[in-house]
């Protein structure tokens, strides 16, 4: 009869893994595989910051899809996803529109704003690779402008960064070890320029533990880093932006704010009319969602609690990546006409977060405490890891990263 439509939407490390996995236990011709994602690349999300300070090239960070995905078994599609319609089993998308028999949201994350004025038009944010990008050229022209204005508008070397989560850290350590080579190239006393962190809690990482957290203060600040605690965000300009601590309305002129204190799942989840836990779907053990039998949903779209502790897991690449094993399981036993799935257990292996190219903390394997060059060689590993799963050994040698001293 007629193969089974399956369907992965997006192309970040749930999705595409879903789809690696697929071509791997799928025999051709078992099922019809069809993968859309907005672009013909797959971005290293967690290598973003690195890009977006301009330590690293963005052609390091993506990987053409065609290169990873086998298009004998896979049909590659490149358009954006507008909106899913459950009851037709239907995806709408820029261009066109799928039918799917089953189907599979790996649609990521998108920025959260929690209502500040002016922060979506004013703000940059780490979500891609063109907002990365953008990032980078912005840092690079308003240290050229500085000059340009004859030195009368100190805001141009002012580096806003809202929230001290994983993201604003691992972007802070980047533009700590930036700034002093734009210095050299524009001329500019590295004094001048302020690096500055505004965060609601009284400490940035406040999920980590606190002796990492503060080791990880330490080292930024001793770069020139610093940081405004216990302060929340109310306003944000072209050129300035208000916080309030203490009860006070206080300003920093700035013309470049990197907002890194907030992601939800991408809002295609919600308008699609999905049962939803702030925008995600709160997926049953085997991944799908509730009350609809052919949706799967993976990574930062999925909500999945720790039985454990009661709250939901922190949206992550680990989490993703795992998921998607599971998902791709469960559709091949759908496909095989089993009627046992395969339940999601995550095996965390715990947090590395990057402090620049030298430093790092990491808290893995259950409480074992890394910190600096132990804690990077693991970032590395991590990194390299993913890529060998992901393309095998060819890949961990084109993209992977190897030199832990630099
Ligand atoms: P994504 O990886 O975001 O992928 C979504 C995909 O969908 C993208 O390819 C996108 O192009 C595509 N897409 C989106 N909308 C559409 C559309 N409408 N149509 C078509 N395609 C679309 N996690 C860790 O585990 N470890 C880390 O060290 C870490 N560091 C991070 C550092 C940074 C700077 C950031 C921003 C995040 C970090 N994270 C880290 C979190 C991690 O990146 C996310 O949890 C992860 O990317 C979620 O994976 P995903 O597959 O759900 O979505």
């Amino acid at each position: 009869g007629e193969k089974i439509e399956v369907v992965v939407l997006g192309a970040g490390y749930g999705g595409i893994m879903t789809a690696v996995n697929l071509q791997k236990i799928l025999n051709l011709n078992e099922a019809s595989i069809t993968l859309v994602n907005k672009y013909d690349y797959h971005y290293q999300t967690t290598w973003l910051h690195e890009n977006a300070a301009g330590n690293l090239h963005h052609d390091r960070t993506r990987i053409p899809i065609d290169e990873i995905i086998n298009t004998d078994k896979v049909h590659f599609i490149i358009d954006e996803v507008v909106s899913i319609k459950p009851e037709k089993k239907k995806v709408k998308l820029e261009t066109g529109e799928l039918y799917y028999d089953l189907l599979v949201i790996g649609l990521g994350f998108e920025t959260e704003t929690f209502g500040i004025p002016d922060l979506k038009e004013n703000a940059f944010t780490i979500g891609n690779i063109d907002s990365a990008r953008l990032i980078r050229e912005h840092l690079e022209y308003n240290f050229a402008m500085y000059h340009h204005e004859n030195r009368k508008n100190p805001g141009r070397l002012n580096i806003v960064v809202g929230g001290g989560g994983f993201t604003g850290v691992e972007f802070l350590g980047e533009l700590a070890n930036r700034i002093p080579e734009l210095c050299e190239e524009y001329d500019i006393n590295k004094s001048l320029v302020r690096i500055i962190n505004v965060e609601k809690e009284t400490t940035v990482l406040p999920e980590v533990d606190p002796q990492l957290a503060e080791y990880a203060m330490t080292s930024l600040e001793s770069r020139g880093v610093e940081f405004i605690t216990g302060a929340s965000f109310k306003h944000c300009a072209p050129d300035r932006i208000v916080y309030e601590k203490e009860g006070k309305d206080k300003e920093i002129a700035t013309y470049t704010t990197v907002w890194a204190a907030g992601v939800r799942a991408n809002s295609i989840v919600q308008d699609s009319g999905f049962d939803h836990c702030d925008g995600k779907i709160a997926v049953c053990a085997d991944m799908r969602a509730p009350g609809h039998d052919d949706v799967f949903a993976v990574g930062d779209c999925a909500l999945v609690v720790d039985e454990k502790t009661g709250h939901p897991y922190s949206p992550s690449a680990q989490i993703a990546v795992q998921q998607a094993t599971t998902v791709a399981n469960n559709i091949k036993a759908h496909l095989d006409g089993n009627s046992t799935f395969e339940k999601f257990e995550p095996r965390l292996l715990g947090t590395v977060t990057s402090l620049g190219n030298n430093d790092a903390i990491g808290d893995v394997f259950n409480n074992w405490k890394l910190f600096g060059w132990k804690a990077v060689l693991m970032k590395k590993i991590i990194d390299n890891r993913y890529l060998f799963k992901l393309g095998g050994l060819g890949l961990v040698m084109r993209k992977g990263k190897f030199n832990i001293f630099y």
